[in-house]
């Protein structure tokens, strides 16, 4: 495979137009951005920078596309063929997604073939398999009143998604809301929207009508901005940073009050107790839990809370670990960390080993830049002792950066490990099955792992609480963000 792989790295990338009304069509004012790789730091290609014209143009053919009814109002079986040819073309191409994909954003290789054409065609075909299993509802009225509860499509949903595994964050999103009816704007993040573009043209290929799926790319204060604005649009699901959460909050009410779903940060708490079952085996799970894709990971687990008793043990095994991973081209198979996905990235996550080394945090191991002479965006795996109260124990920093935390009690590790804003993800390693329930109840989050980090499928749902966000993505649950319940009311 790795000579495949060295085939298609080299593969030129012509630039790229938006993706409207089931046709590649430039921006009108013409505008267009450089994708620079962080690979090697390398121009790979150009993108649309879409202006709020250009969305405007993509809601209206979204829009059309919907009121005309041959998504809408196809039977759901129709919808179900299309939405499986698509994971079967994505499954085909997917060698060739996911290096195009790793080339943008600087993913390892061998993640981004699970986590990115794996996971979304896995998506598609979760969504389109149970389109035709959801039903509506007769409510328990009076006998001479039928009470129906229909569920119906809202619209029109705009999704904008982050740099990280766009094509998974993006099937997300894109699957469960074609499934239900709807036409969908996307707009990928500035740094990861090639592999997005190459979708849309996979679903137009398994036959997806012209309007139903428009991709706008481009800058967020400007596109995503005219997104969160439009009149037009009845939901907006979004995962990214909380900043621009708080924005499109902002923007709903200030237009239609379409429904906002956010998907956040986290600062998620991985707690080994001293009986876990395996130390070696936590050990290691838990530093790929925070440093695959080099910590750019939504649910990574950032900081690690040990047990006094085993904390100087443990923290070595953590810190030789993160001192071995292979860093590197991200597109070697061998390779265990990437790249960083930009410049401005890579310089806020040593702004945040700097940070922490001025208030006192002790750096056992990383933190460097590395790679430089490829030109590229490389870190070397951080590990920090640090104390609750330190910036690097509260933020949410998403790079390869973790910060360890001693408890001593059961009730200590629970109070630090809500300590936080966030309640996105969690972890316990115990032996004792009383504890791991009683910790799966305490740790405010949307997911907690036992003896485990970071697993999970498309039957579960995936969502945060507090600041990292609401609503849920994956699993039937996800469906519900994108329907509209209406009742009929029939006197019989
Ligand atoms: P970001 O918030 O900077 O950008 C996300 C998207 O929003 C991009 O498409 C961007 O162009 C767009 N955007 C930026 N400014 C905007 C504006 N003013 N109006 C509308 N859209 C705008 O986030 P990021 O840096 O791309 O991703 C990292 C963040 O995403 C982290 O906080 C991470 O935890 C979070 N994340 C969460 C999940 C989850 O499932 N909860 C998954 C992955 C990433």
């Amino acid at each position: 495979m790795q000579d495949k792989i060295d085939q298609l790295r080299t593969l030129s990338v012509s630039p790229q137009a938006l993706f409207i009304d089931g046709a590649w069509r430039p921006p009108v004012d013409g505008a267009a951005m450089d994708v620079i790789s962080p690979i090697d730091g390398s121009r790979l290609t150009t993108i649309a920078d879409a202006g709020a014209e250009d969305v405007d143009r993509a809601v209206v053919a979204a829009r059309r596309a919907f009121e005309k009814g041959s998504w809408s109002r196809t039977a759901p079986a129709e919808r179900k063929k299309v939405l499986l040819k698509i994971a079967e073309l994505i499954e085909k191409n997917a060698l060739e997604l996911a290096v195009l994909g790793v080339r943008d954003n600087g993913t390892e290789i061998s993640m981004a073939l699970k986590a990115e054409p794996g996971s979304a065609a896995g998506t598609f075909r979760y969504y389109a398999e149970a389109i035709d299993k959801v039903y509506g509802e007769i409510a328990p009225t009076a006998d001479n009143i039928l009470g129906l509860i229909h569920r119906e499509p809202v619209g029109v949903v705009a999704a904008i998604v982050p740099w990280n595994f766009p094509m998974m964050i993006g099937a997300w999103k894109i699957a469960p809301a074609l499934a239900a009816g709807n036409s969908v704007v996307l707009k990928p993040a500035e740094g990861a929207s090639l592999t997005l573009l190459r979708l849309a043209a996979l679903c137009a290929e398994a036959g997806l009508p012209d309007g139903v799926l428009n991709v706008v790319t481009g800058r967020g204060a400007v596109s995503g901005e005219a997104l969160g604005l439009h009149m037009d649009i009845d939901v907006l699901a979004f995962t990214g940073s909380g900043p621009v959460g708080r924005r499109l909050l902002e923007y709903s009410a200030r237009s239609n009050l379409k429904r906002v779903y956010l998907e956040l940060g986290g600062k998620s708490p991985n707690i080994v107790f001293a009986d876990a079952p395996d130390l070696d085996q936590a050990a290691k799970v838990s530093a790929y839990g925070i440093f695959r894709n080099s910590g750019q990971v939504c649910v990574a687990g950032s900081r690690l809370l040990v047990e006094k008793s085993i904390h100087a043990e443990f923290s070595e095994k953590v810190a030789g670990i993160a001192t071995a991973m292979r860093v590197g081209d991200p597109l070697q198979l061998s390779t265990e960390a990437g790249a960083i996905s930009s410049a401005i990235q890579l310089e806020k996550n040593l702004g945040h080993v700097d940070r922490a080394l001025a208030e006192g945090a002790l750096l056992r191991t990383g933190g460097t830049r590395t790679l430089e002479e490829t030109g590229g965006y490389y870190m070397r795996p951080a590990v920090f002792d640090v104390t609750p109260s330190m910036m690097l124990a509260r933020e949410e920093v998403f790079g390869p950066i973790l910060s360890i935390i001693p408890f001593k009690t059961e009730s200590e590790a629970l109070e630090i490990a809500n300590a936080t804003e966030y309640g996105l993800a969690s972890a316990v390693w115990t032996s004792n099955l009383s504890r791991a329930h009683r910790m799966v109840r305490g740790i405010r989050a949307g997911v907690v792992h036992v003896n485990t980090y970071g697993g999970s499928d498309n039957s579960v749902p995936l969502g945060g609480v507090k600041q990292s966000g609401n609503g849920h993505d994956k699993s039937l649950h996800a469906l519900d963000k994108y329907v509209d319940l209406k009742t009929a009311w029939i006197q019989l």
